[in-house]
């Protein structure tokens, strides 16, 4: 890969396509379809099949998907409508012409795919970029006949692929580097979460999930479908038999283990049950069942191990990355954490343990090279780029629109104290990952546990306020690049760096009253000491949890710049860090006046009067304070008082039952 960790970093080599065809209308080449004429406005998309009823049922289909959307109120009636305009269906390929890009999604097999993409070259143009859904075959198998294979390559949807972010792209030899920056930061900049793997027979993320269900079913001689799934539950939201009802599975792993097995191994080989089971009698969702404490260890012990196996021959033979393992099993497969993580949970001696017993019972399966502890070593949710002598932090944690956590805001500061006293480094720029958020606040963590704990409360807010008290100590630029939403604990982190910009249609928020509670780090002190004639707007955004978009706060002077593109956005922020070389701002380490307190106009939500009653003593007292350091601690205690009110409690427990708190109950 010869481009940035973060996607959208790089300018693209072309706008987004404007005709598509997607050859295949089964299972996914449908939901590939929906995704990318409800990603791409405007959008001509052809899809092609041998069988007229399968293209009939695929309109249906993403009509169904349309009329949903709407319902759920995630599309605009006329964006749903602008689904279905420009959609066609055919049985002829001639109707490629005029593609920029080629989706094959048909059945399983090589030689047909061969048949497809000869067909494909004879029609579409110089230019077109042509690619496989395969969810085994190497690129080079798929491309090797074909005369111009370096616009060629594999993308690697998961199910359900309108709505499951995680796409593969193959880097293989014979496709070219500037289409797979290309592809990547199509797929980013469409809302995808794209993965760059080497071009082994089942890339990377099938591994886990193939043999993950092969295995199952060998198990399937000891325990039923209902039993797997129910201990597998531990780890992930939906057993391996429930997901492979879902996607309809039990003709793929076959094909792909028997790819497997042929190129690595007869360890890799099919269990017997797939091709003669159509559905598996699995448990409803929500509901597992009892299993015997000696099945569940062997259940989960053979699940476990196929599981580390296939992860550490991944990080290996570096056919992903680390990142990318975890985030793609949590993301395409709903694991409650990656692979590696769970190994570190379960420490060394219980890793090894299920390891030696798959080597007893699965002889052959890969085992580690190095020592356990070694596969660690990464970040979880950082990509770090350098541009121009800067360090490009990205925050990526799609799941949860990259808000922090104590891991995540750990691995920042770690970062920054790796390379601030580096001469070669200039500064920082910290921005999220994707179109939507720099970051949506803090994880409520272990806040539910404080509640009633004035001093834990109070702790808490200072320890999660680690990395912040560094920025504020440094001598080097650190630079936010707001590419979206910025909220909460994002919104403070933002405030603490020692420039913001913006893109143009990102907004602000510091939404904490809206759930009982305050911003406690630093967000009821900073702003204040470093634009004091914003100071009636931050009341309101306090008091009220009211939005400022990024035109209002560019006017105000919270924003320096804003940017038209992702790319233009992060080129500004890294000349700012340039420019910021030496003249670093400090945050008034003094006393600083805040206007009076006008009544409240809330959005229509009734807020707690007595939290209401915390910030406004809290913005008071912290501006009278003579040091940045006694005002931030009045921050944290007054966190702490608000922990002990009921509505904290009514407001933590409300987002947990997602349901509207009622403070009308707690004053
Ligand atoms: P499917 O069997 O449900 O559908 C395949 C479709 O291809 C059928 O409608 C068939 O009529 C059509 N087809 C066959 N020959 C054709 C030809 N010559 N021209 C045009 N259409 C033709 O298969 P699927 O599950 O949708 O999988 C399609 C591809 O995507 C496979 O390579 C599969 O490995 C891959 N994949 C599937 C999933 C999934 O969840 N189903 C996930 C990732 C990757």
């Amino acid at each position: 890969m010869n481009g940035y960790n973060n996607p959208l970093i790089g300018v693209p080599a072309k706008a987004l396509p404007k005709h598509i065809g997607i050859i295949g209308a089964g299972t996914i080449g449908p939901d590939i379809a929906y995704y990318l004429k409800s990603a791409i406005p405007d959008l001509s998309l052809v899809l092609i099949d041998i069988v007229e009823d399968q293209l009939e049922q695929a309109l249906k289909r993403i009509e169904g998907y349309a009329d949903k959307g709407v319902k759920r109120g995630k599309l605009t009636a006329d964006q749903a409508a602008g689904v279905m305009q420009n959609l066609a269906t055919s049985t002829d390929y001639s109707m490629l012409a005029e593609c920029d890009w080629v989706i094959e999604a048909a059945t399983e097999n090589l030689d047909l795919k061969h048949k497809i993409f000869a067909q494909v070259e004879s029609i579409v143009r110089e230019d077109t970029l042509i690619t496989s859904n395969t969810s085994s075959i190497p690129a080079a198998w798929l491309f090797s006949k074909l005369k111009r294979q370096d616009r060629c390559t594999v993308t690697h949807f998961f199910a359900p692929a309108f709505s499951n972010p995680v796409v593969e792209v193959i880097d293989w030899d014979g496709g070219s580097g500037e289409n797979l920056e290309y592809l990547r930061w199509l797929f980013c900049a469409t809302g995808k979460v794209p993965m760059v793997t080497t071009d082994d027979v089942c890339f990377m993320l099938d591994r886990i999930f193939d043999n993950w269900c092969n295995e199952a079913a060998y198990l399937i001689a000891e325990a039923s479908a209902g039993e797997i799934d129910s201990v597998a539950l531990d780890y992930v939201h939906a057993g391996p038999f429930d997901v492979l009802n879902f996607a309809n599975g039990n003709e793929i792993i076959p094909e792909v283990n028997t790819l497997q097995a042929d190129e690595e191994g007869e360890h890799y080989r099919p269990a017997p049950y797939f091709r003669s089971v159509k559905t598996w009698n699995t448990v409803p969702r929500g509901k597992p069942i009892e299993v015997a404490p000696e099945t569940a260890q062997g259940i989960r012990d053979r699940l476990l191990g196929i599981v580390f196996s296939q992860s550490v021959d991944i990080v290996d033979r570096s056919i992903g990355t680390s990142a990318d393992l975890e985030l793609g099993c949590r993301l395409a497969f709903a694991f409650k954490k990656g692979p590696l993580k769970l190994m570190r949970e379960l420490g060394k001696e219980e890793v090894s343990r299920i390891l030696q017993r798959l080597e007893k019972e699965r002889p052959g399966m890969p085992l580690p090279n190095q020592d356990v502890a070694d596969y660690q070593d990464f970040l979880q949710y950082l990509l770090i780029d350098d541009v121009d002598g800067i360090k490009v932090i990205t925050i990526r944690r799609p799941e949860a629109l990259n808000a922090l956590d104590d891991e995540l805001n750990d691995e920042i500061l770690s970062v920054i104290k790796q390379y601030e006293d580096d001469p070669q480094v200039k500064g920082f720029v910290i921005t999220g990952y994707g179109n939507r958020a720099f970051c949506a606040g803090a994880d409520i963590g272990r806040f539910p546990e404080y509640l009633g704990d004035a001093e834990g409360a109070a702790q808490y807010a200072r320890d999660s306020s680690r990395l912040l008290r560094h920025i504020d100590g440094m001598t080097k630029p650190v630079v936010a690049a707001v590419n979206g939403m910025a909220l909460g604990g994002g919104l403070e982190l933002a405030f603490r760096c020692h420039s913001i910009v913006a893109i143009d249609n990102a907004w602000l928020q510091l939404p904490e009253i809206t759930l009982g509670i305050v911003p406690g780090i630093g967000g009821m002190v900073v702003p204040y000491r470093r634009w004091p004639e914003a100071g009636q707007t931050f009341h309101e955004m306090l008091r009220s949890g009211k939005k400022l978009d990024a035109q209002a706060a560019r006017k105000l002077g919270i924003i320096d710049e804003l940017a038209e593109d992702y790319a233009d956005l992060i080129r500004r922020a890294v000349e700012k860090v340039d420019s910021l070389q030496g003249s670093v701002m400090k945050i008034a380490d003094e006393s600083v006046t805040v206007p009076s307190f006008d009544p409240i106009t809330s959005d229509g939500q009734r807020l707690s009067s007595k939290v209401v009653g915390i910030i406004e003593n809290a913005i008071t007292e912290a501006a009278l304070s003579p040091s940045l350091e006694e005002a931030l601690e009045i921050g944290y205690r007054a966190f702490g008082k608000s922990a002990c009110t009921a509505a904290a409690k009514e407001g933590i427990e409300s987002f947990q039952q997602r349901r509207q708190p009622d403070f009308a109950k707690t004053g």
